[in-house]
């Protein structure tokens, strides 16, 4: 059995919903990371300093007792928004960063950005008093192919944006193509990886038949783009860093709609040090999961340690999503029903 510790995590990038689903699922979180970044993309995004304010109450409400988890709240940006309530937001510690989503490119984004240009003047201030831009990097229109759309992205969007702002804080977020990794790399800004992408190619979808369980936005790639990712993640580069994408959606609605979004929280630790493993690269581990995210951010680390072990770890099918004691959904979790090799032991203070 092998066993080692690393400073306790932090999951950069990470969807919470509200509710019941809030309440039954952020222990998965809450239990192992010590902050998350909250995305604001709930049915009525929180596009307001009041707005955020509330979820973040609703998410203290449904934290586990005596929980220190702590949540970074963050703005959705659109084309209505108010500059002074982003940098006043910003300024008390109310927002922790701001999400740029192209019109209609992911889960609940129809309020989205529909041209980024005419945000520049929110950039120019975002730039000046250090808040960071954390984007969905894809073009969402019809005639670019679904493969392509983080690529055209970077491209036409990105690199100008970059070019213009040199100072502004900007972490792409779930990368998932060789392209995003050479970009982060070459420009120097951040980057989040989730573990699906580390773990399954686009062939995940249509393997015995049409599978929504492995359809997430950024859609999965060809493999040599799973490739890239493993190395970039598992190389302790300071650029790149963990931020599980985690994503539930009631089993019904995934089943009926096909939604985007892998529910990856209960099983994340464990998934990312398979690779990890994988990739002769453990050693790596802590910097991607406990450094390279505050080290970004400013933030110090966490204090506390999380003991990890070698084990065979069986995923159950589905979390059962509870209220007043009775089963009223289920969602399914990332390797449902596979066995994986580690499992964390708990916290060590
Ligand atoms: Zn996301």
């Amino acid at each position: 059995m092998k066993t080692f510790t690393i400073l306790k995590p932090d999951d950069w990038h990470l969807h919470l919903r509200e509710g019941l689903v809030l309440k039954n699922i952020i222990k998965f979180t809450s239990d192992y990371f010590g902050r998350a970044i909250v995305m604001p993309n709930t049915k009525n995004p929180i596009t307001t300093i009041n707005k955020a304010i509330s979820y973040k109450n609703s998410i203290a409400q449904a934290l586990p007792e005596n929980s220190n988890f702590q949540p970074l709240m963050t703005i959705y940006l659109t084309d209505e928004t108010d500059k002074d309530e982003l940098i006043q937001g910003y300024k008390n510690n109310v927002f922790f960063a701001a999400k740029l989503y192209p019109a209609n490119s992911t889960t609940n984004s129809s309020h989205g950005v529909k041209k980024i240009e005419n945000l520049y003047n929110i950039f120019e201030s975002m730039e000046d008093s250090g808040m960071p831009l954390l984007i969905h990097g894809e073009v969402t229109d019809s005639d670019v192919d679904v493969f392509d759309r983080e690529e055209v992205f970077i491209d036409r969007e990105l690199l100008p944006l970059v070019k213009r702002f040199p100072k502004l804080k900007i972490v792409l977020e779930h990368i998932t193509t060789s392209h995003a990794v050479d970009f982060v790399q070459n420009n120097k800004i951040g980057a989040t990886i989730t573990p699906h992408h580390l773990h399954i190619n686009r062939n995940a979808m249509f393997f015995g038949g049409l599978n929504s369980d492995f359809y997430c936005l950024p859609v999965a790639k060809r493999e040599t783009n799973r490739i890239a990712l493993r190395k970039a993640a598992t190389s302790g580069n300071e650029c790149f860093f963990l931020g599980t994408d985690s994503a539930p959606h009631l089993r019904e609605w995934k089943a009926f709609c096909g939604c985007a979004g892998i529910f990856n929280s209960p099983v994340a630790i464990e998934s990312y040090l398979t690779v990890f493993e994988e990739e002769n690269a453990l050693d790596n581990f802590e910097k991607f999961a406990s450094l390279n995210g505050p080290n970004f951010y400013n933030l110090p680390p966490n204090k506390e340690k999380l003991k990890l072990v070698t084990r065979p770890n069986k995923i159950s099918e589905f979390v059962n999503i509870i209220e007043e004691k009775n089963i009223v959904g289920k969602i399914k979790p990332f390797h449902a029903g596979e066995t994986l090799n580690w499992q964390v032991e708990g916290i060590v203070k």
